[in-house]
C-alpha cells in the first residue's frame, strides 16, 4: 500500500489559496467538532491542530466521544481485529506518532494460510516488515486490567494532547441554524460550528440523523463477525504460535477469517457477505480450524456482529461538513485504520489550505477518497476471482503448493507475496493485481495448477504439507 508521505510545511505553504477563492475559510477562532473519537476523529483532529498552528490560524476543536477505551468488552471497544501493517506503523512514526510498546504488541511475524488440503506458513518478505497488533480498547469483556494500552485510546490521547478538547457525549443529530451546523444531544440543546467533521464509523446511525444540506450518504455495508477465545499463552504458543492464521475455505459468502493470538486471548475475525450463525457454525466446523483451534479454548467470551463499509456514499462532504474514516471512504476488507489516517489527514489539510466549502472538499478531499474507491473496485474483482476458483479442489491445491515450494526457497516468493499483501493490507490491491499479471507468476500458476489437478498432487508427498502452525515437513490430515 502506497501511502501519501507527508507534506512538508512549506509545501503546504505553497498550497494556500488566493483569498477568498472558495468562499467559506475557517477564521481566528473557527469552531471545529469532530464526532467520533476512534481513529479517524483522532487523527483528523490531531493533524487539523497542527497544521492550524503551522499557519498561524488559532481553531478549537471539541471531540465528542462517549466510549471509554480504558474498559473492557463492548463499552471500550471498536470492534476491529486489531492489525496493523508495520508500514503503516512506519508511515506514523514519519509523522512524528510512534506508537509506544504498550499499545502495539509486535508478535505477529507470519501468516498461516489454511485450505481444506493444508496450510502454509508465510514469512514477512521483507524482514523489517511485521504485522503489530493491538486491543481497540482495554480487551475482552471480563478480562480484567490487561497490561497493555489501547490504540484509540492513545490516539485520542494524543489529540487532546494537541488541544483537542474532549467531551464524553453522545451526539444525537446535527440540525442546520443561520447556515451552520448545530449538534444535537440527547435531552439538551447543542452549540454551533464552523465545521463538522463526522468520524462516527458505520456501526452509527448518525449519518442518517443529519438534517438537510446533507452529503449523499448512502454507504453499503455488511455484518461481520468477531469473538475473542481464551485459553491458556503456553496452549495457545503451542498451537497458533506467533502467526496469524488466515483460512481460505469452500463455504459460501465467506470471503476470509483469521485467527489472532494476543497472550491469552485468541481473536477470531470472520468476513464476508451478512455473516450469520450457521455460517459461524460451518467455518468452525472445517478441518483447518479444527486443526489448529487450541484445544479446551473458552469459546466467545466476548462477540459481537459489527458492520463493515463495503462501498462509501457518493459525496462524504456538503458546506462545514465532512465524513471521515468509516463512515466516508474506507479500504475494502482490510487496513480500515491506515484508510482513516489518510482520508483524516487529507480532510485536516483541506480544511486549513483550501476552506470548508462543498467545493473545496470535492476539489481536494475527493480525490484521496476516489483513489481508495478505484482500488477497492481491483479488490472486488480480486475476491470475486478468488471466490469462484477456491471451490476448485485444483486451484487449492495449486496455490498451495506454489506456496510451499517458495517458502522453501529464497528467490521468487510471487505467490507468497501476493497472499502476504492481499492479508496484510501493506500494498494497494492494484499493486496485487500488478504482481500476478507478471509473466513468472502465471507461468508458476499454471505449472502447479497443472500439478494440482491431480488429487495428491498437493505437494504432500514432494514437498511436504504443513502442520497447524504451518511448519514444513509434516503432512496433514
Ligand atoms: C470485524 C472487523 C475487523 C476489522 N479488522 C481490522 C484490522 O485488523 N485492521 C484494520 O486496520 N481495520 C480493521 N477493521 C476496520 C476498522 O475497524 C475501521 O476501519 C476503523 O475502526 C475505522 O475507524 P473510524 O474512526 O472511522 O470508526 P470507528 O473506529 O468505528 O470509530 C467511530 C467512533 O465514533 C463514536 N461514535 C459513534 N456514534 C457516535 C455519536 N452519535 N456520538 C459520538 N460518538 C459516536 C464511536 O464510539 C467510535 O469511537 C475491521 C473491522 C471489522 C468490522
Amino acid at each position: 500500500m502506497r501511502i501519501a508521505r507527508r507534506s512538508t510545511v512549506e509545501e503546504l505553504l505553497t498550497a494556500l489559496p488566493e483569498e477568498g477563492t472558495t468562499g467559506l475559510s475557517l477564521e481566528d477562532g473557527a469552531r471545529i467538532a469532530v464526532v467520533g473519537g476512534g481513529p479517524a476523529g483522532s487523527f483528523f483532529s490531531y493533524f487539523l491542530l497542527d497544521i492550524a498552528e503551522a499557519v498561524d490560524l488559532p481553531v478549537t476543536v471539541d471531540i465528542f466521544e462517549p466510549r471509554h477505551f480504558t474498559h473492557s468488552g463492548p463499552a471500550g471497544c471498536n470492534h476491529c481485529g486489531g492489525i496493523i501493517s508495520e508500514s503503516l506503523v512506519q508511515v506514523l512514526a514519519a509523522e512524528g506518532i510512534r506508537l509506544p510498546r504498550s499499545v502495539v504488541q509486535r508478535g505477529i511475524e507470519s501468516y498461516v494460510v489454511h485450505m481444506d488440503e493444508g496450510s502454509v506458513r508465510i514469512e514477512s518478505p521483507v524482514h523489517e516488515q511485521r504485522i503489530a497488533s493491538v486491543f481497540r480498547g482495554n480487551g475482552p469483556r471480563g478480562g480484567g486490567d490487561m497490561p497493555w494500552d489501547s490504540f484509540d485510546g492513545y490516539l485520542l490521547g494524543m489529540a487532546a494532547d494537541r488541544g483537542a478538547r474532549l467531551e464524553r457525549r453522545l451526539v444525537s443529530g446535527l440540525d442546520w441554524v443561520d447556515g451552520l451546523p448545530q449538534l444535537r444531544h440527547p435531552g439538551e440543546e447543542g452549540s454551533t460550528y464552523d465545521l463538522v467533521a463526522l468520524a462516527v464509523g458505520v456501526n452509527s446511525n448518525l449519518p442518517h440523523l443529519v438534517r438537510g444540506s446533507e452529503p449523499e450518504s448512502t454507504t453499503r455495508t455488511t455484518r461481520t463477525y468477531i469473538c475473542e477465545f481464551q485459553a491458556d499463552q503456553q496452549t495457545i504458543r503451542e498451537t497458533l504460535g506467533s502467526s496469524m492464521h488466515v483460512f481460505l475455505s469452500d463455504i459460501p459468502r465467506l470471503e476470509f477469517a483469521a485467527l489472532i493470538p494476543k497472550g491469552e486471548y485468541v481473536t477470531l475475525v470472520v468476513l464476508g457477505d451478512d455473516i450469520d450463525q450457521p455460517l459461524i457454525s460451518a467455518f468452525l466446523a472445517s478441518p483447518g480450524v479444527r486443526r489448529c483451534m487450541p484445544e479446551h479454548a473458552i469459546p466467545t467470551v466476548c462477540n459481537c456482529a459489527p458492520l463493515i463499509n463495503i462501498r462509501g456514499p457518493r459525496r462524504p462532504y456538503a458546506d462545514r461538513l465532512v465524513l471521515v474514516g468509516d463512515c466516508g471512504v474506507t479500504r475494502l476488507y482490510k487496513d480500515g485504520i491506515g484508510a482513516a489516517y489518510r482520508t483524516a489527514k487529507a480532510a485536516a489539510e483541506t480544511v486549513v489550505f483550501h476552506g470548508v466549502s462543498a467545493e473545496a472538499f470535492e476539489h481536494n478531499y475527493w480525490p484521496a477518497c476516489k483513489a481508495i474507491e478505484r482500488d477497492n473496485a481491483i479488490g472486488k474483482f480480486m475476491f470475486g476471482f478468488t471466490r469462484t476458483f477456491k471451490v476448485l479442489g485444483f486451484w487449492r491445491r495449486g496455490v498451495l503448493r506454489m506456496t510451499i515450494r517458495e517458502q522453501r526457497k529464497e528467490r521468487s516468493r510471487r505467490m507468497s507475496a501476493v497472499l502476504w499483501n492481499l492479508f496484510t493490507g501493506s500494498a494497494s490491491y492494484r499493486e496485487i493485481l500488478m504482481n500476478t499479471l507478471h509473466p513468472a507468476f502465471v507461468a508458476g500458476m499454471l505449472w502447479n495448477l497443472a500439478l494440482g489437478i491431480r488429487p495428491g498432487g498437493n505437494g504432500r508427498r514432494k514437498t511436504g504439507g504443513m502442520n497447524a502452525q504451518g511448519r514444513a515437513g509434516q503432512a496433514v490430515g
